[in-house]
């Protein structure tokens, strides 16, 4: 595989960090993950947009122009040869040469910019959607700015691990007895024809998913309702679902060990996964 790394495309065995780099010793980086059908970028600009935000929020120097970060992806999925999978992206803030809790001085320490593909042939026609996937319930014991895209993943990975040694395919996250999101996905439930999901704050990821299922949503004349919801009232609903850039629009059959709708996928969610997986092909950059 070809990597990118600050500015070289090397193999990925020649690509080298620094051990100072503070996204290694501190978790001191953001990421994105853009999928890619067709070999095109699925959502690119949406990625960008909320890049440079996680930037931003942490006073993190941005190392790369729009343009060019476009011009890097495409180039990868080119030299890799990517027809479906998914491309990552971490800044990190850099390798000051020394540990140190106090930011290094944006002027003279560079950021660390990595990107790598990941193939995944068959991403859209994944067979996990026709079934539905289990998911159990946890404490959401993450800090409290989730919507600012780290790499602090620990937290997020062992509930993945919860799940598995639970028998279910991922978590969601409880706080203050309502669900935040799943581990690397946004949570939603329908009742008939409304689909509820919590609304935009601190507390959760402004999935790029997200924003585009809920608008293709309201285009097909389906409610949304954007509001907290408990486990409890999920395992009451009609379907329930999750979205991310790598599962796009996922049904959930269980909670808890409850199943929803007789254990398979409804009506609502595989239908949202069509439209999505359809408009966001024409979309494709
Ligand atoms: N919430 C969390 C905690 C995530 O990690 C992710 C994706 O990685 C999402 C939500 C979904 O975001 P997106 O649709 O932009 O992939």
């Amino acid at each position: 595989r070809t990597v990118y790394v600050n500015g070289e495309y090397l193999p990925e065995t020649e690509a080298k960090v620094s051990i100072f780099d503070r996204g290694f010793l501190m978790a001191d980086g953001v990421y994105e993950v853009t999928s890619v059908l067709d070999g095109k970028l699925i959502d690119f600009e949406g990625h960008a947009l909320r890049l440079q935000r996680s930037l931003d929020e942490l006073d993190m120097r941005n190392p790369i122009s729009s343009e060019d970060l476009l011009e890097v992806h495409r180039e990868l999925v080119r030299l890799n040869g990517i027809d479906e999978g998914m491309i990552y992206l971490q800044i990190t803030r850099g390798a000051p040469g020394d540990r140190d809790f106090v930011f290094p001085d944006p002027e003279t320490t560079d950021p660390t910019i990595v990107l790598f593909t990941q193939n995944k042939p068959g991403l859209a026609d994944n067979p996990a959607a026709k079934q539905g996937i289990k998911v159990i319930s946890i404490e959401d014991i993450r800090w409290g700015r989730r919507d600012i895209k780290t790499v602090q993943l620990l937290y997020p990975s062992m509930g993945k691990m919860m799940a598995k040694k639970a028998g279910a395919d991922d978590a969601w996250m409880v706080e203050d007895g309502v669900v935040t999101e799943g581990t690397s996905n946004n949570a939603y439930i329908v009742k008939g024809n409304r689909i509820i999901t919590r609304s935009l704050s601190q507390s959760i990821l402004h999935g790029i998913t997200r924003a585009a299922v809920l608008r293709f949503a309201r285009e097909a004349q389906m409610e949304v309702e954007e509001r907290d919801f408990t486990i409890a009232e999920a395992q009451e609903a009609d379907e329930a679902f999750v979205t991310s850039a790598s599962t796009f629009v996922m049904p959930v059959v269980e909670i808890d060990g409850v199943a929803l709708g007789g254990g398979v996928p409804g009506r609502v969610a595989p239908r949202l996964r069509e439209i999505y997986l359809d408009e966001s092909r024409k979309a494709a950059i």
